[in-house]
């Protein structure tokens, strides 16, 4: 992999030469703490110390509502074309939510694989961007702190410089336009990576043991604690919708009032909704809210690990933000393990 060095001072330049590649996206601040992914109007709006999102890059692939086809009596039907008209640079993501997007890609080129989705992520391009961790994120845990694959280009901050990595062709034919801005590592810059990196390593204050998480989850499956968070959960969905891995739908057809025109609609859902789990007939499999939170966790750390080989959680905290009733993954999985 071929590592260069981007000055700080060069910074802004770096990214206003993005923009001959396609439309940049980067966090900006949304009020005093919190972040989103916006359109970039000017690289003075980049939260360059920004932790986490309230909504995950998952929007630009799957939009919380899109339209899937367009229907009226005369004609028939067309499929919506979901293709972006220029290509989208994401620009920042943390490894988290870059390996929340590796998820997302092995899920929807499954048996079934999703064209919508990919027909938005062929044109993505993905800047990554490193973090220090607050008492939210357990990527370290999850083995999502550090990304290897799947980003286009990788910033590294160091004291004054960023390392800059190329993780694609597509990263190398940035990297040639904008090389008046680059230099060459040096020594110094790469003993301060290790410091720095090695540093953060020990900055995370939390730690989620899933050694034998899915054989623990199969064995207290009837315990208590379900109950409790069961009833302390108020069903807003909230930890769905803002989970970079959560990638359920719904899919309905909205038509007009005369009957002719009207398009299939799909958006984002969340197993914890009574609604989501209610089958023709109306019989719902998962009646309480003690079963459908314990699915949410179920499916993260044991059913997905049995599916794809890994938890599909990556750690960023973004659930425990959200949450208005206070529940902690973490602290979820330690009380079944026993340790809390
Ligand atoms: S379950 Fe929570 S911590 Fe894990 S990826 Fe989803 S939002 Fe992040
Ligand atoms: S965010 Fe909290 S209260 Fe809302 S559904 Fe999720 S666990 Fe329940």
């Amino acid at each position: 992999m071929k590592v260069l060095k981007l000055p700080k001072s060069n910074r802004e330049e770096f990214v206003l030469a993005l923009t001959e590649f396609g439309e940049v996206h980067i966090p900006k601040a949304k009020g005093k703490e919190s972040y989103i992914f916006d359109k970039m109007e000017s690289p003075d709006e980049i939260a360059w110390e920004y932790l986490r999102t309230i909504a995950p890059p998952k929007k630009y692939m799957t939009p919380p509502r899109e339209s899937l086809l367009r229907y009226n009596t005369a004609e028939g039907y067309r499929e919506v074309n979901a293709e972006y008209e220029q290509r989208m640079i994401l620009f920042g993501l943390h490894p988290c939510d870059i390996h929340g997007i590796r998820i997302l890609d092995e899920v929807f080129s499954g048996e079934y694989n999703d064209t919508y989705y990919f027909q938005r992520r062929k044109d993505v391009i993905i800047i990554g961007l490193s973090c220090i961790p607050d008492d939210k994120c357990f990527c370290r845990s999850m083995g999502t702190d550090f990304v290897e694959s799947g980003y286009d280009l990788f910033l590294s901050e160091l004291h004054d410089s960023y390392l800059l990595a190329i993780g694609s062709g597509l990263g190398d034919q940035i990297v040639r336009k904008a090389e008046d801005y680059l230099r060459t590592p040096t020594e110094s810059d790469r003993r301060e990576y290790l410091e720095i990196r090695n540093r953060r390593r020990e900055q995370f204050e939390v730690e989620l043991d899933i050694s034998d998480l899915p054989y623990i989850l199969d064995l207290e499956r009837e315990s208590e604690v379900w109950d409790d968070i069961g009833a302390q959960c108020l069903v807003c969905g909230s930890c769905s919708m803002v989970c970079p891995t959560c990638y359920c739908f719904n899919v309905y057809d909205q038509q007009d009032l005369n009957g002719e025109n009207g398009e299939r609609l799909r958006e984002w859902d969340a197993c914890l909704y009574k609604n989501y789990t209610r089958v023709a007939g109306g019989e719902t499999f998962r009646d309480t809210r003690a079963d459908r939170v314990k699915n949410r966790y179920l499916h993260k750390q044991r059913h997905f690990v049995e599916e794809y080989g890994r938890p599909s959680c990556v750690g960023c905290g973004r659930c425990v933000d959200a949450c208005p009733a206070g529940i902690n993954v973490v602290e979820v999985f330690q009380r079944l393990r026993g340790v809390a």
